[in-house]
Protein backbone atom coordinates (compact mmCIF):
# COMPACT_ATOMS: atom_id res chain seq x y z
CA UNK A 1 0.00 0.00 0.00
CA UNK A 2 1.07 3.38 -0.46
CA UNK A 3 0.38 7.28 0.04
CA UNK A 4 -1.27 8.93 -2.73
CA UNK A 5 -0.84 12.56 -3.18
CA UNK A 6 -4.20 14.54 -3.11
CA UNK A 7 -4.90 17.18 -5.40
CA UNK A 8 -6.23 20.40 -4.00
CA UNK A 9 -8.12 23.46 -5.75
CA UNK A 10 -7.56 24.76 -8.62
CA UNK A 11 -6.43 21.76 -9.88
CA UNK A 12 -8.53 21.03 -13.15
CA UNK A 13 -8.70 17.44 -12.48
CA UNK A 14 -10.80 18.59 -9.72
CA UNK A 15 -13.73 19.75 -12.48
CA UNK A 16 -13.65 16.47 -14.66
CA UNK A 17 -16.77 14.21 -14.76
CA UNK A 18 -15.52 10.49 -13.33
CA UNK A 19 -16.26 7.43 -15.71
CA UNK A 20 -18.15 4.59 -14.58
CA UNK A 21 -16.08 1.41 -13.16
CA UNK A 22 -16.82 -1.41 -15.78
CA UNK A 23 -15.50 -4.43 -13.79
CA UNK A 24 -13.96 -4.48 -10.26
CA UNK A 25 -10.73 -5.87 -10.80
CA UNK A 26 -7.67 -6.62 -8.35
CA UNK A 27 -5.92 -3.56 -9.73
CA UNK A 28 -9.07 -1.32 -8.52
CA UNK A 29 -8.58 -3.05 -5.32
CA UNK A 30 -5.44 -1.95 -4.88
CA UNK A 31 -6.19 1.37 -5.64
CA UNK A 32 -9.20 1.49 -3.32
CA UNK A 33 -6.46 -0.17 -0.49
CA UNK A 34 -4.40 3.14 -1.47
CA UNK A 35 -6.99 5.66 -1.08
CA UNK A 36 -7.87 4.40 2.44
CA UNK A 37 -4.29 4.63 3.76
CA UNK A 38 -4.59 7.95 2.18
CA UNK A 39 -8.06 9.21 3.80
CA UNK A 40 -6.87 7.92 7.27
CA UNK A 41 -3.23 9.54 6.94
CA UNK A 42 -4.73 12.78 5.79
CA UNK A 43 -6.84 12.52 8.19
CA UNK A 44 -9.72 12.72 6.36
CA UNK A 45 -13.71 10.40 6.31
CA UNK A 46 -14.06 10.46 2.69
CA UNK A 47 -12.26 10.26 -0.52
CA UNK A 48 -13.10 9.94 -3.76
CA UNK A 49 -10.87 8.38 -6.61
CA UNK A 50 -10.85 11.96 -8.78
CA UNK A 51 -8.84 13.54 -5.25
CA UNK A 52 -6.19 11.18 -5.73
CA UNK A 53 -5.76 11.59 -9.73
CA UNK A 54 -7.74 8.74 -11.07
CA UNK A 55 -11.22 9.99 -12.38
CA UNK A 56 -13.44 7.10 -12.05
CA UNK A 57 -16.53 6.58 -10.14
CA UNK A 58 -14.85 4.89 -6.60
CA UNK A 59 -15.43 6.38 -3.15
CA UNK A 60 -14.11 5.47 -0.09
CA UNK A 61 -15.91 6.41 3.16
CA UNK A 62 -15.14 5.65 6.99
CA UNK A 63 -16.81 7.77 9.25
CA UNK A 64 -14.36 6.29 12.15
CA UNK A 65 -17.08 6.94 15.13
CA UNK A 66 -16.81 5.93 18.72
CA UNK A 67 -18.98 2.72 19.54
CA UNK A 68 -19.70 4.76 22.51
CA UNK A 69 -19.47 8.71 23.38
CA UNK A 70 -16.30 8.74 24.95
CA UNK A 71 -15.08 5.71 23.23
CA UNK A 72 -12.12 5.34 20.41
CA UNK A 73 -12.96 5.76 17.05
CA UNK A 74 -13.91 2.47 15.39
CA UNK A 75 -12.94 2.02 11.86
CA UNK A 76 -15.82 0.26 9.10
CA UNK A 77 -14.44 1.36 6.30
CA UNK A 78 -17.13 1.57 3.29
CA UNK A 79 -16.32 1.35 -0.60
CA UNK A 80 -19.10 3.38 -2.80
CA UNK A 81 -18.41 1.96 -6.41
CA UNK A 82 -20.91 3.20 -9.53
CA UNK A 83 -22.84 5.21 -6.59
CA UNK A 84 -26.30 6.46 -7.31
CA UNK A 85 -28.98 8.15 -5.41
CA UNK A 86 -32.74 6.63 -5.69
CA UNK A 87 -34.42 8.73 -4.20
CA UNK A 88 -33.85 11.49 -1.37
CA UNK A 89 -36.19 13.43 1.52
CA UNK A 90 -37.44 16.62 1.05
CA UNK A 91 -36.07 17.24 5.11
CA UNK A 92 -32.59 19.10 4.86
CA UNK A 93 -29.60 18.92 6.73
CA UNK A 94 -27.06 21.61 7.53
CA UNK A 95 -23.87 20.34 8.29
CA UNK A 96 -20.00 22.38 8.29
CA UNK A 97 -18.59 20.24 5.60
CA UNK A 98 -14.77 20.24 4.81
CA UNK A 99 -12.75 18.81 1.54
CA UNK A 100 -9.37 17.01 1.32
CA UNK A 101 -8.72 19.55 -1.60
CA UNK A 102 -9.77 22.83 0.29
CA UNK A 103 -7.60 22.09 3.01
CA UNK A 104 -8.80 23.89 6.30
CA UNK A 105 -11.81 25.19 4.61
CA UNK A 106 -15.21 24.83 6.12
CA UNK A 107 -18.83 26.07 5.19
CA UNK A 108 -22.29 25.17 6.00
CA UNK A 109 -23.75 23.16 3.35
CA UNK A 110 -27.58 22.09 3.00
CA UNK A 111 -28.49 18.95 1.35
CA UNK A 112 -31.48 16.25 2.13
CA UNK A 113 -30.98 14.74 5.29
CA UNK A 114 -31.70 10.88 3.87
CA UNK A 115 -31.02 9.34 0.75
CA UNK A 116 -31.55 5.61 -0.79
CA UNK A 117 -28.79 5.10 -2.66
CA UNK A 118 -27.28 1.65 -4.45
CA UNK A 119 -23.61 0.89 -5.28
CA UNK A 120 -20.81 -2.22 -5.50
CA UNK A 121 -18.88 -2.68 -3.17
CA UNK A 122 -15.08 -3.83 -3.32
CA UNK A 123 -16.15 -7.42 -4.31
CA UNK A 124 -18.64 -6.08 -6.53
CA UNK A 125 -21.85 -7.02 -5.20
CA UNK A 126 -24.86 -5.14 -4.79
CA UNK A 127 -26.00 -2.60 -2.28
CA UNK A 128 -29.49 -0.53 -1.94
CA UNK A 129 -29.82 0.85 1.65
CA UNK A 130 -31.76 3.91 3.32
CA UNK A 131 -28.92 6.06 4.13
CA UNK A 132 -29.17 9.42 7.20
CA UNK A 133 -27.60 11.12 9.33
CA UNK A 134 -23.77 12.03 8.94
CA UNK A 135 -22.90 8.69 5.65
CA UNK A 136 -25.97 10.33 4.32
CA UNK A 137 -23.65 13.92 4.25
CA UNK A 138 -20.46 12.44 3.57
CA UNK A 139 -21.67 10.13 0.87
CA UNK A 140 -23.59 13.04 -1.27
CA UNK A 141 -20.25 15.39 -0.46
CA UNK A 142 -17.89 12.37 -2.05
CA UNK A 143 -20.65 11.94 -5.10
CA UNK A 144 -20.64 15.71 -5.90
CA UNK A 145 -16.81 15.12 -6.81
CA UNK A 146 -17.83 12.28 -9.01
CA UNK A 147 -19.80 15.40 -11.24
CA UNK A 148 -16.75 17.65 -10.73
CA UNK A 149 -18.72 19.43 -8.17
CA UNK A 150 -17.18 20.72 -4.60
CA UNK A 151 -18.78 21.67 -1.47
CA UNK A 152 -17.99 25.45 -1.59
CA UNK A 153 -20.17 25.02 -5.31
CA UNK A 154 -23.11 24.90 -3.13
CA UNK A 155 -22.47 28.38 -1.02
CA UNK A 156 -23.49 31.96 -2.13
CA UNK A 157 -20.71 33.50 -4.37
CA UNK A 158 -19.14 35.85 -1.80
CA UNK A 159 -18.79 32.82 0.61
CA UNK A 160 -16.99 30.96 -2.45
CA UNK A 161 -15.18 33.63 -3.35
CA UNK A 162 -13.73 34.15 0.43
CA UNK A 163 -12.84 30.61 0.82
CA UNK A 164 -11.21 30.58 -2.72
CA UNK A 165 -8.91 33.94 -1.35
CA UNK A 166 -8.03 32.19 1.81
CA UNK A 167 -6.91 29.24 0.03
CA UNK A 168 -4.78 31.32 -1.97
CA UNK A 169 -2.88 33.15 0.57
CA UNK A 170 -2.49 29.56 2.70
CA UNK A 171 -0.70 28.25 -0.69
CA UNK A 172 1.40 31.55 -0.79
CA UNK A 173 2.03 31.74 2.73
CA UNK A 174 3.36 27.97 2.25
CA UNK A 175 5.49 28.37 -0.67
ZN1 LIG B 1 -14.38 16.57 -0.77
Amino acid sequence: MSLLPILETPDPLLRRISTPVEQVTDELRALIDDMFETMYAAPGIGLAAVQVGVPKRILVIDLQEPEEEEGPPVRRPLVFINPEILSESEELQVYNEGCLSLPEMYAEVERPAKVRARWLDRDGALHEEDLDGMLAICLQHEMDHLEGILFIDHLSRLKRDMILKKLAKQKKLAA
